[in-house]
């Protein structure tokens, strides 16, 4: 058969030819699969079988993975590999999809908001946490984890001036609400970045990642999603880690350029 596919995971095996990867695919979700001899340089499907290749893949089913016999890309991200700090992110998303998008079933909206995601992380068009933020809610969501932002839980209140979530719960209590539970914990968010929240998650596809934010609202959002994802799955990744390291220097980077410099 023929599918689309993006490659999430690439395992090289020391001393051997082929190469094993794990691809998104539109009708087959997650599968695992290898390419005979796409190590050797002059094999052609060397690049389409790479990390984060989109590529027309030819498969049959052999007895414990499919078969790569023959691999076209449609896009190669490069402009990823060149950034460490992009290309960590992305690798996040990878490790993401690899848990959360079914296997041996059609992944038509996994791979759309995958290679949306890439797309603009690529480009740079979007800010980084932005597209974190709208690929983690949108993709648990997706994978059956979708808060219920709608209302404060216990009363039934739209909006308050801050209302707390509860990660564990994936529900939101109101300000007022909050001195009547029993239990603490939950996180404060503001009205801002609860609406940017409602936007990600119950707007059409085409409009979840069309929205403005502030840097500090958009560090609290991308918090905020992190939290409940980790709350959900009950785990965490070091991919998301490593970005997280890497992102704060260059953060630090960036702000230690922007401070004003006497004149002299
Ligand atoms: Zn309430």
């Amino acid at each position: 058969m023929t599918t689309d596919a993006l490659i999430i995971r690439e395992n090289n095996n020391i001393g051997e030819s082929d190469r094993f990867v794990t691809a998104l695919t539109r009708e087959l979700g997650v599968i695992r699969a290898s390419a005979k001899g796409a190590r050797n340089i002059k094999n052609r499907n060397l690049a389409a079988t790479q990390l984060l290749s989109y590529s027309r893949l030819s498969l049959h089913r052999g007895r414990d993975k499919y078969i790569i016999q023959d691999a076209k890309p449609i896009t190669v991200f490069f402009e990823l590999r060149g950034e460490i700090e992009k290309l960590a992110l992305a690798q996040y998303f990878c490790d993401l999809t690899a848990v959360l998008a079914p296997q041996e079933e059609p992944a038509e909206d996994f791979l759309r908001l995958m290679l949306n995601s890439l797309h603009f992380l690529s480009q740079g068009s979007r800010e980084q946490k932005l597209i974190k933020a709208v690929l983690e809610l949108r993709m648990l969501s997706l994978a059956g984890f979708m808060p219920d932002l709608s209302a404060c839980a216990l009363c039934g209140a739209l909006n308050s001036d801050t209302m707390l979530l509860l990660p564990s719960e994936g529900r939101i209590v109101c300000k007022k609400c909050v001195k009547n539970r029993q239990s603490s914990g939950g996180l404060v968010i503001s009205s801002d970045v609860l609406a940017a929240m409602r936007h990600i998650i119950y707007s059409e596809f085409e409009k979840c990642f069309s929205f403005k934010m502030s840097e500090t609202g958009l560090e609290s959002l991308s918090r905020c999603a992190e939290v409940y994802m980790l709350s959900q799955l009950g785990r965490g990744f070091k991919t998301l880690d490593f970005y997280n390291t890497i992102s704060s220097q260059f953060a630090g980077g960036r702000n230690e350029n922007s401070k004003p410099t006497l004149d002299e």
